[in-house]
């Protein structure tokens, strides 16, 4: 709270990719710019999603041919500028006789998504050449299948690096805060908003020009949508995490589910499996961590069954779950959730403007639509000034004694931008080696603790590195050496790093495991859990 500044030009609310592409835009065209965010950043959706940079074939079936353009286009441009966090992927589409699309259907889809890109990338393989990538599929029925390229990301190492890039560029961005209240002067103009710690309460009033509310599910607690006809409709989404072992595929798939004819994905990430994603309206508290429900692990089971029923898949052998809420903009009517149009909308009142929806992909599109909105408050934005910037540039590292092969490094690049030489310089040799069963550096786990704002454990397990999804029981079997590497940088002692691991099991079992599966081994690993945990409670006391 000390850090933060009296007064700004913008004012930010809001660390998920809306808000943070803002900042990284608004830092770039010299604007004096705060960003606040309740939880962590990218806490929200935009560490929860797909993992996708794409197009999205689905909606030219759904004829949001403008979205689908606009983010093809996003993808090629991310593909150029951030190589290393955003790679390309392959997706391949089998085709059945008896259900899913047909292959004239997929041909005419393909084309225009190539068109789009203006690059064809994809080519049709009979039953045989699918077979030989993708072994384990049902063979009954099938005719054969398409390849196509599209492209992924870490989702909050994107958010990550937007914040430190705009950070450099000159703005404040606090995670732990809350914006309590708009303020507003007597003619009813934004001015400003009183700032809370989310933790500690203590409270600060920001003045600004004016304020961006870049929430996204949560956005009508700040200003609803003032179109009768509109309004936020939260559709949670849910992955399964399957190790490579247990699925084992090199490129995505897309297939339809047979209960609802839905396209579901299988996407090979960072080493595991992402299964997902399912689609329905979210009416639990908007304040509670989303996590799968059982009916929503049995949909996706009954799926990934069908598709591979060689492979005996079950919950069992599930690492992880991962669950979302995307803030979708819904024109009313009886919609289905994944007939809503996934565009954004931006709406204005006397200096307060609120974004939603929108894309991961499309953040950039999205970050600028908001910038214009602000233009009559920031006269200094003039018509062109509101251009996309690229990232910044990661200059060629590191002395020829370090060990670090080129793909290392460029991922490295990809999520750290120009700090990737500063994780590598601040590293022990020994910590340039990956964390057994990840991509991983152990080397980023200080780094992230000494540079990027980390509070608590969960932080940095699960968004600054992505460990707590990849490995199982979200690396619990790392915690001592993680102890080790990040307590000093993070200045713990040894009472709040037990707290932390304690906090952080807790917390990885409700949002990211199974809690309602009630197996004799979980529910006796449960209790003794709770045990452990009161017994060392009592000991700290
Ligand atoms: C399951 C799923 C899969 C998806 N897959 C993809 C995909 O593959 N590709 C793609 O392009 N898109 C995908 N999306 C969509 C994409 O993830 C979202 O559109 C995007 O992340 C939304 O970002 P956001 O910044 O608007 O919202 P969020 O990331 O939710 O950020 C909003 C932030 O505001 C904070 N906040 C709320 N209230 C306050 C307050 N009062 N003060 C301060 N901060 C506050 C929240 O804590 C939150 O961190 C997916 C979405 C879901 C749910």
């Amino acid at each position: 709270m000390t850090h933060l500044p009296d007064s700004c030009d913008l004012l930010i609310i809001g660390g998920g990719v809306t808000g943070a592409g803002i900042f990284h835009e608004a830092g770039r065209m010299g604007l004096r710019v705060v960003l606040v965010e309740r939880h962590d950043f990218a806490w929200g959706t935009s560490s929860r999603s797909s993992k996708l940079i794409h197009g999205g074939l689905r909606y030219l079936k759904e004829g949001h041919f403008l979205l689908t353009r606009d983010a093809v286009k996003e993808r090629e441009r991310l593909l150029n500028e951030a190589p290393g966090l955003v790679t390309p992927i392959a997706f391949l589409v089998p085709i059945y006789k008896n259900h899913g699309p047909g292959r004239w259907t997929l041909e005419a889809g393909l084309s225009i998504y190539d068109l789009l890109a203006q690059k064809r990338q994809h080519r049709y393989l009979d039953a045989e050449a699918l077979l030989t990538q993708l072994p384990f599929i049902d063979r009954q029925a099938l005719t054969g299948g398409y390849e196509f390229w599209d492209a992924q990301v870490d989702d909050a190492r994107l958010v990550l690096r937007l914040i430190a890039e705009g950070r450099r560029l000159g703005g404040t961005a606090a995670n732990y805060t809350t914006a309590v209240s708009i303020r507003r002067d007597a003619q009813g103009m934004a001015t400003g908003a009183v700032v809370q710690e989310t933790e500690g309460g203590a409270t600060h009033t920001i003045g600004a020009r004016t304020v961006i509310n870049a929430t996204g599910c949560w956005a009508e607690a700040l200003h609803p949508e003032p179109s009768a006809k509109k309004h936020l409709r939260p559709l949670r989404g849910s992955h399964l995490i399957f190790a490579h072992d247990a699925l084992p595929v090199r490129q995505a798939v897309s297939f339809v589910h047979p209960e609802d004819q839905r396209a579901i994905f299988v996407i090979p990430w960072e080493g595991v499996v992402l299964v997902g994603t399912t689609d329905l309206d979210h009416d639990r508290d908007l304040n509670l961590e989303p996590a799968i429900t059982r009916e929503e692990a049995d949909y996706l089971i009954e799926g990934v069954r069908t598709l591979f029923p060689s492979l005996g898949l079950s919950l069992d052998q599930c690492i992880a779950s991962l669950s979302g809420l995307r803030p979708v903009i819904s024109r009313g009517g009886n919609r289905s959730p994944s007939e809503e149009s996934r565009e954004h909308d931006v709406w204005e009142d006397r200096g307060l403007i609120t974004i939603a929806g929108g894309k991961l992909t499309t953040y950039r599109k999205v970050a600028l639509d908001a910038l214009k909105a602000a233009q009559p408050y920031l006269p200094e934005l003039k018509d062109g000034t509101v251009e996309p910037s690229g990232f910044e540039a990661c200059q060629d590292p590191i002395a020829e004694d370090i060990d670090l092969g080129p793909e290392a490094w460029q991922r490295l690049c990809g999520r750290y931008g120009g700090d990737a030489r500063i994780v590598v310089a601040e590293a022990r040799p020994e910590d340039l080696l990956p964390i057994p069963g990840t991509q991983t550096l152990w080397a980023e786990l200080p780094y992230c603790a000494a540079h990027e704002s980390v509070q608590h454990l969960d932080d940095l397990l699960l968004r600054r590195v992505r460990i707590g999804l990849l490995l199982p029981e979200g690396g619990k079997d790392y915690l001592p050496r993680i102890g080790r590497l990040c307590r000093e940088p993070l200045g713990w002692g040894l009472r709040r790093w037990h707290r932390e691991t304690f906090r952080y099991q807790e917390y990885w079992h409700q949002a990211h495991g199974f809690p309602w599966l009630k197996s004799p081994e979980s529910i006796l690993s449960k209790r003794f859990r709770q045990l452990k945990r009161r017994f060392i409670q009592l000991l700290l006391r």
